[in-house]
C-alpha cells in the first residue's frame, strides 16, 4: 500500500506547491476562517498548514490518512455536482507516502476532551508508512499539517526539484490564487521565518477585497482595473480586469476560476485575448481575475486532479458570452 501511494503521489504530487494546494483546499473544505502557511526552504524542508476548520475526531484520524478514505464523497449525491474542491481521498496518504507527515487535530463537533483532558490528537506517519498515533497533543479547534522533508524517501523526485527561490515561487503562487478566491478566509504566508504575507479576512473590512488585490497584485491594481460584472441564462461573470493602457508584457497576472476553482482553459484564454486584442489593437497580455459561475452540470472539472483543466458542456456558448462580457466592458472603458 505504501507502494501505491508512493505511485499516486507521482502524479499528485510535483513539488512543494502542489503539496500546498492540496492541503489548502482541504482547509477550505473543513469550512477554516483562517490558514497560515509556514515554509522551510521553499516548502521542502517543512510545509505546515494550520487551520481553524471544523478538525477531525480522534477516531478518524487514522482514516484521513488512509487510501481513497475520503469523508467528503458521502455527502454527495451526484458526483457531477461536486461541490467541496478534493473529493479523491487520495491527496494526504500520498503525501504521506513521500514525507515525514504529522497530522494534529482538534474536532469541534465532538467532545475529545471529556474524560482525558486533552485538547486534541496526533497522528503521524512512519518512514515505513506505518501510522503512529493517535497520542495526545494540545491543539485549538482546527487542524494542522505538518510535512517535513519532501522527497526524501524518493531521490529520483527530489532531484526535479528547482532552486529555492523557484519552489518559494510557486508557493507564492498557490497562495496567491487561493487568496484571490477567498478574501473571505484570513491568510497568512511565512518563509524561513519572515512573513511574506497577511491578510485579514475581508467580511471584517469593506475595503478588504480591493486592499487584498493589491496586496497580491501589485499596489494600484484596483486604480487601474475595471470592475466587471455580466450575467446571461446559467452564465454569471465577475471581476476586474485591468485597463488596457495599463496592461503589462507578462503573462502572469491571469486568474480565471470556475465555481471557485481556478482552471487554465484554452477557450477561456482565447475568449479573453481576442476580446482584449479586438479593443487594444496590439497584442498585450491581459490582466484579469474572474470568476466565472455556472451550474455544475454545465462543467466537468475533474479532468485531471492536479491539473487545471475544465471541458464546458456548451463551449460555443461560454466564449462568447465570455468574449462579448469583456468586448462590452473594455469598450465602455473607465467611465
Ligand atoms: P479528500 O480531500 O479528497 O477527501 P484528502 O486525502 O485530501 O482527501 O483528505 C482525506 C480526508 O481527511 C478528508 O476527506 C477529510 O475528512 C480529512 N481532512 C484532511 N484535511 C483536513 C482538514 N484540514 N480539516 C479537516 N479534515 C481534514
Ligand atoms: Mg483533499
Amino acid at each position: 500500500d505504501h507502494l501505491v501511494n508512493q505511485i499516486a503521489a507521482g502524479e499528485v504530487v510535483e513539488r512543494p506547491a502542489s503539496v500546498l494546494k492540496e492541503l489548502i483546499e482541504n482547509s477550505l473544505d473543513a469550512g477554516c476562517r483562517r490558514i497560515d502557511v509556514e515554509a522551510e526552504q521553499g516548502g521542502v524542508k517543512r510545509l505546515r498548514v494550520r487551520d481553524d476548520g471544523r478538525g477531525i475526531p480522534r477516531d478518524e484520524l487514522p482514516l484521513a490518512l488512509s487510501r481513497h478514505a475520503t469523508s467528503k464523497l458521502a455527502r454527495l449525491q451526484d458526483l457531477d455536482a461536486v461541490a467541496s474542491l478534493g473529493f479523491r481521498g487520495e491527496a494526504l496518504p500520498s503525501i504521506a507516502s513521500v514525507s515525514r507527515l504529522t497530522l494534529t487535530s482538534r474536532a469541534s463537533q465532538v467532545d475529545d476532551t471529556s474524560d482525558t483532558g486533552v485538547s486534541g490528537w496526533e497522528v503521524s506517519v512512519g518512514i515505513d508508512g506505518e501510522l503512529d498515533g493517535p497520542r495526545p497533543a494540545p491543539h485549538p479547534e482546527g487542524s494542522t499539517l505538518d510535512v517535513r522533508d519532501l522527497f526524501f524517501n524518493t531521490p529520483a523526485r527530489r532531484k526535479f526539484l528547482r532552486s529555492e527561490r523557484t519552489e518559494l515561487d510557486h508557493l507564492e503562487q498557490v497562495f496567491r490564487r487561493v487568496a484571490l478566491a477567498r478574501p473571505d478566509v484570513a491568510m497568512s504566508l511565512k518563509h524561513n521565518g519572515r512573513v511574506l504575507q497577511s491578510l485579514p479576512s475581508a467580511e471584517t473590512d469593506p475595503a478588504g477585497v480591493s486592499a487584498r488585490l493589491d496586496r497580491l497584485l501589485g499596489k494600484g491594481f484596483v486604480d487601474k482595473a475595471l470592475a466587471l460584472e455580466e450575467a446571461a441564462v446559467d452564465l454569471h461573470l465577475r471581476g476586474w480586469v485591468l485597463q488596457p493602457a495599463f496592461s503589462r508584457s507578462q503573462a502572469d497576472q491571469q486568474f480565471f476560476y470556475v465555481n471557485g476553482r481556478m482552471v487554465r482553459d484554452k477557450l477561456v484564454t482565447h475568449a479573453i485575448r481576442q476580446a482584449y486584442s479586438d479593443v487594444l489593437h496590439h497584442g498585450r497580455h491581459p490582466a484579469y481575475v474572474l470568476f466565472l459561475e455556472l451550474p455544475p452540470r454545465l462543467v466537468d472539472v475533474n479532468v485531471h486532479p492536479a491539473k487545471h483543466e475544465v471541458r464546458f458542456r456548451e463551449s460555443r456558448q461560454v466564449h462568447d458570452f465570455l468574449f462579448s462580457a469583456l468586448h462590452r466592458r473594455l469598450s465602455r472603458g473607465a467611465s
